[in-house]
């Protein structure tokens, strides 16, 4: 039997972001003597590294009920004042991606986020009027992955924020080892650790590599997954050596090819590489930067000797 149940049951369960997890615990356990709702939080950090599940664990563990949304689906003020009346006492109502909410849906968090009411207006012109609508006190927790991007009136009303760091091998080979075993999958000794070393340091891609290697296996009929044939499916899955992935290369490549190393601005590889900037910058440039293979000068990104190293293993330098 093959299962999907792969989210941590419990932030006894998070596996790494040891010091978050610690300082998670104690504002949690001051909430519930308080009998008040945990502070707003804020989770930055590149994707994939456990944002909407802490925050969904921060909700369990104070019993109240889960809203996750997403900063591009609140469009409308409207929509937004709707969940926040529909919040009861210590509820958690998660944001995702909070530096795209709209301005006038930011405007009005802030009231409901110090002082727990809104001010809606209703009618136009001169019948407008406004009215106070009294909220429940809840939890905001917004996850960005741009936190330079959000604006200081709404970032000074958040009690904390917590910024998640990659993975380290030995955590992200838990991860792997305990997702295998709610999958159902056998691993041999030491595979979970040519996974993790190919994860981009994000338990995201650790997992979605594990369910691919489940394809591979339950199609082809095997028990048990050997380092070979974990190799075997990493290649066919287009990663490379450190976990670099066809884009990642790619963008190394075109660095060298057409601009001998760099420097390089993000608009002119977004442009080459067909990609949004967005998406570059977000989804990229964190893992590139964070194992040295490029850097960041005030003229652009440039190759390190790493890149270099690296393309001429994959034989895209030949000298
Ligand atoms: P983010 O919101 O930062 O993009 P998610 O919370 O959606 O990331 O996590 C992505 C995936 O990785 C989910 O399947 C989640 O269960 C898993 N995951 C993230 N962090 C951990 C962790 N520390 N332990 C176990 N699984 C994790």
């Amino acid at each position: 039997m093959y299962s999907n149940d792969l989210r941590p049951n419990s932030l006894d369960d998070f596996i790494g972001q040891k010091e978050i997890i610690e300082r998670l615990k104690i504002m949690l356990q001051s909430a519930k003597i308080r009998s008040e709702p945990v502070d707003h939080i804020l989770f930055t950090g590149p994707p994939g590294l456990g944002k909407t599940t802490l925050a969904g664990l921060i909700s369990k563990e104070m019993g109240s009920n889960f809203y996750p949304t997403s900063a591009p689906t609140l469009t409308k003020t409207g929509d937004l004042a709707k969940i926040l009346t529909l919040l009861n006492k210590n509820d958690v109502f998660f944001i995702d991606e909070i530096h795209r909410l709209p301005r006038s849906c930011e405007e009005l968090l802030y009231s409901a986020m110090e002082d727990h009411y809104i001010d809606i207006i209703l009618g136009e012109g001169i019948t407008a009027k406004s009215i106070r609508i009294p909220l429940q006190p809840f939890t905001l927790i917004g996850a960005t992955t741009r936190s330079g991007y959000l604006s200081s009136p709404l970032k000074s009303r958040f009690g904390i924020e917590f910024k998640l760091s990659f993975y380290s091998i030995e955590d992200l080979s838990f991860i792997i080892k305990k997702n295998a075993e709610v999958m159902n999958l056998k691993l041999k000794d030491g595979v979970e650790i040519i996974i993790a070393e190919n994860s981009r340091m994000t338990p995201r891609e650790a997992i979605r590599i594990l369910k691919r290697i489940r394809d591979f296996a339950i199609t082809k009929n095997i028990q048990e997954i050997t380092k070979e044939f974990a190799k075997e499916c990493l290649k066919k899955l287009g990663i490379f050596l450190y976990g670099i992935n066809e884009l990642d290369k790619k963008i190394l490549t075109i660095m060298y090819e057409r601009f001998s190393g760099g420097p390089v601005g993000i608009k002119t590889l977004s442009s080459l590489l067909d990609e949004e900037e967005k998406t570059l910058s977000e989804n990229y440039e964190p893992f590139l930067l964070k194992m040295g293979l490029i850097e960041k000068t005030s003229k652009g990104r440039i190759l390190t000797q790493k890149a270099i190293e690296f393309l001429k293993y994959y034989e895209v330098l030949t000298s």
